[in-house]
Formats: C-alpha cells, structure tokens, sequence
C-alpha cells in the first residue's frame, strides 16, 4: 500500500466506462454505444477542423469570441452568458468545484448521468440519488431530499439514459421548490432532437432567476464528441466564476472552427432529428412487438429492457455476435437493460433483426 493517498471520496469513484468500439475477432462493427450522431461528422466541420492544422502552432482564443457568437446567433442568446468547454462535463466539473465540495450535498435522480456522481464525489460533495417513477425523475421527491447542506441539482432533460424528459412546467416547478441559494443545472445534451412542444431546453428558467444553469455539447446532434466541445449558458455572476476557474485555453481551435461550421452546416439539425424520429419510433415498436419492453425516449437512442440483467446480458452478446454493440447499464444501476443508439437505418435494421432473433431463441 502507498502512503500517498488522495482524498478517502476519490476512492469511492468508480471509473467512467464508456462505449465500447471493439469487439476481438470482428471485423465491422457497429457502434451504437455512445450516441453519437447517426450521420457522422458534418462534411463542412471536417473541411474547418483539417484547414487548421497549419495553424496548430498558435494559442486558441481564450474567449471563445467567434464560437460563442455563433452559438448565441443561432440559439437566440447572449453571448456574453455563455461560457464554452472542453466538452461539456469540463462545465459539469467546474460548477460542481466551484459551487459544491466537502460538506455539501448535490442531489441527482437515481438513474440520472454518471457524469455527476463521479465529478460530485470528486468535490467531496454527498451525492443524493432519488428514486424515479418508472424511470422518470420525481420532482416532489428530489425536492423532499434538499436540506440545508444541498449546494447543487442536476438534471438530465431528456435523461441520459432513460430518455425520459420532464415538461417545462415540472422543471419550473423544481426550480420554485429549491431555495435561492440552490443552483439548479440543466444537462440539455439531447435538447436538439426533442419534438415535444411543453419543453424547454432550460433558456426560459435561466433567463428568469440568478440561479440556473443550462448545459449543451456538439457531442450528439451535431457529430464532434471526438473534439470536445460543449457549452453552457447561465447568469452573469456564474459567467464570471466559471471564467475565474476554467483553464485559460480550455477549448482548442480546430474544436471551435468544426463546432462554428457544425452550426452553419445547413439543414444538418433538420435532416437529423427527422431520422431519429422515423427510426427511433420504427425501432422502439419493432421491438416491443419482439416482446421487449422499450421505455418512451426523447433522445437519440432507446433504453430496451429485458426483465432481468442475465436476459440483458444474453442479448447483448447476442448483438456483439453479429457486430453490434450497444451499452450495458449496470453503472446506471439498470442491469436488466441495454441502451441502444440510433444509428443509420440500415444499423437499427441490424439491431432489429438480431434482437428480434434472440427473442424467438428464448421461447424455443
Ligand atoms: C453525452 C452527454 C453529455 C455530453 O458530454 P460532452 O462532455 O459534452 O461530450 C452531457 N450530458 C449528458 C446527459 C450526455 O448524455
């Protein structure tokens, strides 16, 4: 044993583990673990990112001026209160060590992103899990868990990774529950594919109150988790704590040049959700008429449940078989399920025809 020790709550971390991309002894592989994007890169933010490799010898802008002019001009904000990173779990991590650390509490639903536990625990925070109702955050119950030590709230809207989203009035009514002093953080990573018109992705709440945060990343709908790039938009007193802490260049140039083209790709949003419509719909009633049961999703993927963790399980290496690999979720305390991402028709169509294979084996 070493004598150097961090603090005891690191220990207590259990390591992110995300998507797998490989499976030994087969060749193509389709990987539906990490919901990326169906369509890949947007061709003109593979045209920005290469046109700045003779550039790589300068500093990027540390203000992130021209990205956030584009996000404010294309989301309608101000772009004096949006503050980008190096992904958007740089911005989940740093509201968490500037707001929260030893002696507080930050309360999260139970199934609720990992991401929150494991930068929580990292603060020394109490991380508070609070049941749900079939998979969907309970606001009355996360609200009965706030006491006097809770610094921080989060929330996944939609909800990675039951796809599970709250109507703009339930996430109002949390934020008039919680005290002044509470920071209410919204993780709208999906808010791009939701079609239902009761949601708010979480401009409305931050705009009306001093204490709400709303989260975004080019990770999903616009295709560049490979270059991290997230943002968030928030009040101007968080703006000025969250420029005191991130690091000075904390978002590299070829990520903004391929996030500034992402959102001028024309009609790239568009054409993407209309997939995930169709097929998200199409794949979720495939399966259900399989006899799985598939929770209602918002996102750009499907939380399939087989009923027990060893079904889940059999499943899932019945999808590794043929070259399909979705994520187990047993770090999301939901070991009877498999997150499923919707990728290219012709993948769901995999996805469809092995799982529906898999179903008839079981009654045989
Ligand atoms: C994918 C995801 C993110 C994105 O994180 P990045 O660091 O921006 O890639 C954030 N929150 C949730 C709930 C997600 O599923």
């Amino acid at each position: 044993m070493p004598t150097l020790l961090p603090r005891p709550s690191i220990l207590a971390i259990e390591p992110y583990v995300g998507g797998e991309s490989k499976i030994p002894g087969v060749n193509r592989i389709v990987k539906l673990s990490s919901n990326e994007g169906a369509f890949g890169v947007p061709p003109g933010a593979q045209k920005a990112y290469a046109a700045m490799a003779a550039e790589l010898h300068r500093y990027p802008d540390g203000g992130a001026t021209a990205l956030r002019r584009a996000i404010g001009a294309r989301f309608g904000l101000d772009p004096d209160r949006i503050v980008c990173g190096n992904g958007s779990d740089e911005i989940i991590g740093a509201l968490i060590l500037s707001y929260g650390g030893e002696g507080t509490e930050l309360v999260m639903s139970a199934h609720g992103f990992v991401m929150y536990d494991i930068a929580g625990r990292y603060a020394g925070c109490r991380v508070i899990k609070v049941p749900e109702r079939n998979l969907v955050a309970d606001v009355d119950a996360m609200l009965a868990v706030v006491g006097p030590r809770t610094k921080l709230v989060f929330l996944a809207n939609p909800n990675n990774p039951t796809g599970a989203m709250l109507p703009a009035a339930e996430v109002t009514r949390l934020r008039a529950g919680l005290r002044e002093d509470v920071l209410l953080v919204l993780d709208s990573a999906y808010a791009e594919y939701v079609t239902r018109p009761d949601y708010d992705p979480g401009t409305a709440l931050v705009e009306a109150g001093t204490n709400t945060v709303m989260t975004r990343t080019f990770s999903k709908v616009f295709g560049l988790g490979g270059v991290r790039l997230g943002w968030c938009y928030a009040p101007a007193h968080v703006i000025d704590v969250l420029n005191r802490v991130r690091g000075p260049f904390n978002v590299n140039a070829p990520a903004m040049a391929a996030g500034i083209a992402a959102l001028e790709e024309q009609g790239w949003v568009e054409a993407s959700v209309a997939h995930n419509d169709q097929w998200r719909a199409t794949l979720s009633d495939g399966l259900r008429e399989a006899g799985i049961t598939v929770h209602p999703s918002e996102g750009n993927f499907i939380l399939a449940d087989f009923g027990s963790a060893e079904t889940a399980k059999a499943a899932d290496a019945a999808l590794k078989a043929r070259g399909l690999i979705v994520r187990a979720m047993g770090a999301y305390s939901l070991p009877q399920c498999l997150r499923i991402t919707i990728g290219t028709a012709e993948e769901c169509g995999m996805v469809q025809d092995a799982l529906s294979a898999f179903m008839r084996g079981l009654d045989d």
